[in-house]
């Protein structure tokens, strides 16, 4: 795609009839708007006639080549996730280059299915909203440029989005969804402290409403990062403690259901202590405390036994695998799990303390976590906190919660143009300490 003055023209103009267009509508329902007498006919048979903003949204950080589309940031009509875990089962983890390949051979595939399933045609969207970063470039990048060519091809607006505010937006958009279905949910209140965890990610944030809601401007957000992981992100230890262990990719699914046999206080990490901010996360240290226990052991041994046995066979059942393992190992798992989800809890509740906040949420792919899951239920209870969680497939990877990240920046007309292009590294929020919070040390 080039980026010459004429295509950039014309990205400012389509920016500007957006805006307009919002502007023009903000006094009337747009639903009125959109149900015009022409396209009747059309829109009667899709979902394009019932919802006022159909986002589509595009996801390809890592390993999941990812489609969906959100109606009005509250709805998903559809949600396709292409999961590459048995390209990089075998080595344990992504291999950035063969991840690149597989979201070239899926996206297109993908986004297709998440039209059909939707029942809306790719030119009834209203936007498109695709991962801008953090994460592998190659990755990003084919989600990012097959986004970004649809939305010049439909004359659609464009957003980027920034990963971890998806995985944050993914808690408000399925609260809302539960209860427009008029299920007996909690109702996700602002100001919240989100932690954000998976594999690549461990950040608490302070997570608000930018200016006060009300009918004359749309809702934005803004997002204090409160502490960060500084060396490996809970998911990661996870993952790199179960190849230690040959108990297959990825690791987290399969410790949660192994450490239900092991005894979690069987053996003692101990606290995981942090100099200066203590909101920032270290697992590193933990990883390492694993393979010391199991280096030159019996358990060292065992593993590779496991590993052997586990080549010979493709998607060994849990009960299986767990015959493999013996007490020892089911013990040190179920340790290691507690140790990351006691540290997890504990700094999270550190910092809805020092924010002074009762809302919690928590989302990301070790957000699955049964044990996490189940102690944040005990916590809620017992101090009157409330603490929210996405149901499992909207913790992992997906692109409805970049749709519904994506959707306020689209009525916000927070667009983004030609320029638009991928980031490894994309910190989300200022850090805490500049805004004044006091919880640095
Ligand atoms: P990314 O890290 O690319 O953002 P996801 O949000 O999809 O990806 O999270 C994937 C990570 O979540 C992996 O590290 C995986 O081991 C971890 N994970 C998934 N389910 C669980 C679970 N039940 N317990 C702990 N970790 C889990
Ligand atoms: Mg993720």
């Amino acid at each position: 795609m080039g980026t010459g003055r004429g295509q950039e023209s014309e990205w400012e103009f389509g920016r500007r009839a957006w805006l307009a267009r919002d502007q023009f509508l903000a006094p009337i329902s747009s639903f009125h708007f959109r149900f015009s007498i022409l396209e009747l006919p059309f829109r009667l048979l899709t979902y394009a006639s019932i919802y006022s903003m159909l986002v589509l949204g595009i996801e390809s950080s890592c390993d999941e080549t990812a489609a969906a589309i959100v109606a009005d940031g509250a709805k998903i009509l559809s949600s396709v996730v292409a999961s590459q875990i048995p390209t990089h089962a075998k080595y344990g983890g992504v291999v950035p280059e063969l991840a690149s390949r597989e979201h070239l051979r899926k996206i297109e595939p993908v986004v297709n299915e998440a039209s059909q399933s939707a029942r809306v045609g790719v030119r009834d969207i209203d936007g498109v909203a695709v991962t801008e970063g953090p994460g592998l470039v190659g990755s990003l990048l084919v989600g990012l440029v097959y986004g970004k060519a649809l939305a010049r091809a439909l004359a659609k607006p464009l957003v980027g989005v920034n990963h971890l505010e998806g995985h944050i937006h993914a808690v408000l958009l399925e609260n809302r969804m539960d209860r427009q279905a008029g299920k007996r949910v909690e109702e996700a209140q602002l100001p919240a402290v989100t932690l954000v965890v998976s594999g690549g990610h461990t950040s608490l944030f302070l997570f608000e409403e930018a200016h006060p809601p009300a009918d004359s401007h749309p809702v934005l957000f803004s997002y204090k990062r409160l502490g960060r992981t500084r060396d490996d992100a809970a998911g990661e230890a996870f993952d790199k403690v179960a190849k230690l262990l040959a108990l297959g990719y990825p690791g987290g699914p399969v410790i949660d259901q192994l450490a239900r046999w092991g005894d979690a206080q069987a053996v003692d990490f101990g606290r995981i202590k942090m100099k200066g901010n203590p909101l920032d996360f270290s697992f590193s240290g933990l990883k390492t405390a694993v393979l010391y226990r199991v280096r030159g052991t019996p358990l060292a041994c065992e593993a590779e036994q496991r590993r052997a046995w586990c080549q010979a066979r493709e998607n060994v059942p849990v009960d299986e695998l767990r015959a493999q393992c013996s007490q020892a190992t089911l013990d040190l798992i179920a340790s290691f799990q507690n140790a990351v989800v006691r540290d997890l809890l504990e700094r999270t509740l550190a910092a809805a303390e020092a924010a002074r906040v009762d809302s919690i949420f928590v989302s990301g792919g070790v957000a699955c976590n049964s044990l996490l899951r189940a102690r944040c239920v005990e916590v809620s209870r017992a101090q009157g906190i409330r603490v929210l969680f996405p149901s499992p497939a909207l913790c992992t990877d997906n692109a409805a919660m970049i749709a519904a990240a994506g959707y306020y920046k689209l009525k916000a007309g927070q667009l983004a143009d030609v320029t638009l292009t991928a980031h490894a590294s994309f910190p989300l929020g200022e850090k805490s300490e500049e805004q004044g919070l006091g919880v640095g040390g």
